[in-house]
Formats: structure tokens, C-alpha cells, sequence
């Protein structure tokens, strides 16, 4: 079957309903069609319960933290009772902290600008740019250095690499491993459970960048044994401009904060010398300076009551019977290539990246989206060294998102994803 054959067979998965199912798109060969999202790797539509739930709350919209007016006092219990219901949702320790950030970008560079002086951070260079590149940016700065590790072939390779990085570690200071749930590009579930054994058995701390996991299957922190979490409420249906970093106290609450501004700050008085003497929060707040984005902490609390009351079991099945018809389709074509680092039999999410021999992916994209209104991505999806390995290509080649392809006969310089989840 075809991706756009699985793509209009809505009866494939039972959704829970999202905005946007309804929406026509005009096709360039005459006419329009229900537009088919296959793209919730980069942004989810929006839950229609998420939607609901901030319709409601709109009107009580209020000041956060600053209004002893009714509607503050509302939006600031809002506020405070959506951090809790994500501390249940990701499982969270009695002491875990869950800061309200932009994304799960903001999360990893939040996290680097804690990191203790001196820590070694650990990073396989398959991950995605949000959390391949913080480390170097801000973990330099404070003396630490960055590992770069290989990419493995199968999980069980990716524990051995990095059991043997930190065995081999000097010196013995602080250290930080970051991980990716699920790949943003081939969908595979990297082994975390196992990472963060590796990890803790060595002294060092995880952080798991769940951006691409939290949407398809339950995250839990203590039973992972992750220090940190990071996701973005956008992939998950919660479209809203927040995200988050949940997990261990102690290093946020060491550091400077991530920005300094009220509400990061408890008591700022003037010195006798002129200068400003300053008490920082010691809870979450001390990382979220300014007046925080109410209605995108409430959304993604939304989101995770309604993932939790959808049942993560149900929508794992539906969504793994809808990953086999995909691929199955894709293999009744010669010319598709399916891209995979850990093989057929890995364990995955709904994102499917590949490549059409003899097609330049981003014109194959774009003739999706024109000739049948079918939304997927094109390009090296923010995880450059990963695709570049992928696709066999040199890795100094400057093929970027979007860029022209290869010329004909040469090896692809980019891929095509389509991606879904509970929505589709
Ligand atoms: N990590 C992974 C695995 C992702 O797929 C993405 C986005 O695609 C990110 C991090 C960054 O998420 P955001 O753009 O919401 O910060």
C-alpha cells in the first residue's frame, strides 16, 4: 500500500481527534483533499481536548505569581497544579524539580548552563542538534569537555561505546550523558534503561531527551533511572510554546539562574557599597525569570492527562499496526529505501525516514504535499552527522536542509520523514 493509500485510510488507527483533520488543500492537478499530517515529528496538531481545555480556561487568563486578583490567583494555581500533573505524568521522584522552559531546545541548553565546573558530557553524534550542540556552546565555557561518541549499529553496541568512554574518563570529575528516547529520524528507541546503568555506574548522570518518546509511549523517570527529562509540548499535541525539564534538584538549584529577572529572584536589596545584593529561588522558579507562558504549561498538562486517560497501551498498538502498514508499503517499493541504524527488528516509533532512488527528496516531498496534500518533511532533520551516516555520504559534504540534492546518480544528500503518532 501506498503512503498516501495508508495516509487516507482512516481506518486504520482509531484516533483521538486533533484540529486539522478537516482541512482541504488544494492539489495542483485540480481539485482538494483532506490534508494528511504526516509530520508530528516536527510539530503535532493540536489535541482537540488541549484545545478545548484552553478554550475554557482563556477567559480566567491571568498574571502568574504577580496578582492577588482573582483570575492571577486562578492562573497561578493553574499553573502550579500543571507542573504536578507532568511530575505524574513523567513519573517524577519526591524531589524532582519540573522547570517550565520554551522547548526541548531551551530544556538541554538550560541544562548545559547548570552543569557543574569541570563536567564531561557524553553525547552519541547521532543525536539531534538540540542535543548534540549545547554542551561545546556552554559546557567549554566552564571548562568541561565534550565526548563524542561514534554511531553504534545496535543498542547493545551503544551501551558497550559508552561503558567503554566513561571507564576510560580523567579525570574523575563530574559527568553528563545526554540521550535521545526515540530517533527524531529512523524512529528507533535507543536502550535507556540500560544507558543510564551504564551512566550511573560510572558516576555520571543522564539526562533522556524525550522530545520524540513522550508522544508515543510512557516516559518514567525514576523507573528509567534518568536523572533529567527534556520534551517540547508542541510534539505533544500542545501546541503552545512551552516545554520542560523535569528531574534531579540539586545541580539547578547550584547554579546562577538561566536568566536573571523577577520571579528567578526571592530578595534583592541594595549594598552598602552601591551594588545589588541578590537571593535566588531555590525551586523551580529560580530558572524561570519573567512571567512564564500560562496557557502552554496548562496546554501540555492537558495533553498528558488526555495521552494518560487515552491509555499509552491502546495507543502503542494502534500505532505500531499503523507503523507495519507503512512499512510494508514502502517495501513494495524497489526504488524506497527505508533509512535504519539498528535494523528492521528494532523497536520504533511512528517516524519513517527513507529515500526514492532516482528522486530528489525534497521534489519527492513536495510532490506529496502538491499532488496529494500530504504534509511530510524533507532534508537532514536537524541531526546532520545521523543522516550523513545514514546515507553513506562523506561526512564533510555540505548537504544541508533544503539544499539542492544530489546530481543525478550520485548518493542522496537527503532524506524524506513522514512521521504520526495518536492523532493520526
Ligand atoms: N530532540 C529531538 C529528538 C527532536 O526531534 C527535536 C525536534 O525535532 C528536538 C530535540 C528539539 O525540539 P524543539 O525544536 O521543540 O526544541
Amino acid at each position: 500500500m501506498s503512503v498516501s493509500a495508508v495516509a487516507a485510510d482512516r481506518s486504520v488507527c482509531a484516533p483521538l481527534p486533533v484540529l486539522g483533520r478537516d482541512v482541504r488543500v488544494p492539489l495542483v492537478t485540480g481539485g482538494e483533499v483532506d490534508y494528511a499530517a504526516l509530520d508530528y515529528a516536527a510539530s503535532a496538531p493540536a489535541l482537540q481536548r488541549v484545545w478545548d481545555d484552553v478554550a475554557a480556561y482563556a477567559p480566567y487568563y491571568g498574571s502568574v505569581h504577580r496578582g492577588a486578583g482573582y483570575l492571577s490567583q486562578l492562573s497561578t494555581d493553574l499553573f502550579e497544579n500543571s507542573r504536578r500533573t507532568i511530575a505524574e505524568f513523567l513519573g517524577c521522584r519526591t524531589d524532582d524539580q519540573v522547570v517550565f522552559t520554551r522547548s526541548t531546545t531551551d530544556s538541554l541548553n538550560l541544562l548545559a548552563a547548570v552543569l557543574p565546573q569541570d563536567t564531561r558530557v557524553f553525547v552519541f553524534e547521532t543525536e539531534h542538534h538540540a542535543s548534540l550542540l549545547p554542551w561545546e556552546q556552554r559546557g567549554d565555557a566552564k571548562g568541561g569537555a565534550v565526548t563524542y561518541l561514534n554511531a553504534p549499529r545496535t543498542p547493545g553496541e551503544a551501551v558497550d561505546t559508552l561503558e567503554k568512554a566513561l571507564a576510560a574518563r580523567e579525570p574523575y570529575g563530574p559527568a553528563l550523558v545526554c540521550v535521545t528516547g526515540a530517533s527524531n529520524v529512523t524512529g528507533e528507541l535507543w536502550p535507556v534503561r540500560e544507558l543510564a546503568a551504564a551512566a550511573h555506574a560510572h558516576g555520571a548522570r543522564i539526562v533522556l531527551d524525550a522530545a520524540q518518546l513522550a508522544p508515543h509511549h510512557p516516559v518514567d523517570i525514576a523507573e528509567l533511572d534518568v536523572d533529567w527529562v527534556a520534551f517540547s509540548g508542541h510534539k505533544l499535541y500542545a501546541p503552545f510554546g512551552a516545554g520542560v525539564l523535569a528531574g534531579r534538584a540539586d545541580w539547578l538549584q547550584d547554579a546562577e539562574p538561566y536568566l536573571a529577572g523577577g520571579g528567578a529572584s526571592r530578595k534583592v536589596s541594595r549594598r552598602t557599597d552601591g551594588g545589588v545584593d541578590v537571593e535566588w529561588h531555590t525551586t523551580a522558579a529560580r530558572h524561570e525569570a519573567g512571567s512564564p507562558n500560562v496557557i502552554g504549561a496548562y496546554s501540555i498538562a492537558a495533553a498528558c492527562r488526555a495521552l494518560t486517560e487515552a491509555g499509552f497501551d491502546d495507543l502503542v498498538a494502534r500505532e505500531q499496526a499503523l507503523i507495519a502498514r507503512v512499512r510494508a508499503g514502502l517495501a513494495e517499493v524497489p526504488e524506497v529505501n527505508v533509512l535504519s541504524l539498528f535494523g528492521d527488528d528494532a523497536p520504533r516509533v511512528g517516524v519513517i525516514s527513507f529515500v526514492v532512488e532516482g528522486w530528489n527528496s525534497s521534489h519527492f516531498a513536495a510532490a506529496l504535499s502538491a499532488e496529494y496534500g500530504i504534509g511530510v518533511r524533507d532534508g537532514l532533520f536537524c541531526a546532520h552527522p545521523l543522516v550523513r551516516t545514514l546515507l553513506g555520504s562523506d561526512p564533510q559534504t555540505q548537504g544541508e536542509c533544503g539544499a539542492p540534492e544530489a546530481a543525478p546518480g550520485e548518493k542522496s544528500l537527503n532524506a524524506i520523514r513522514v512521521s504520526f503518532g495518536a492523532g493520526t
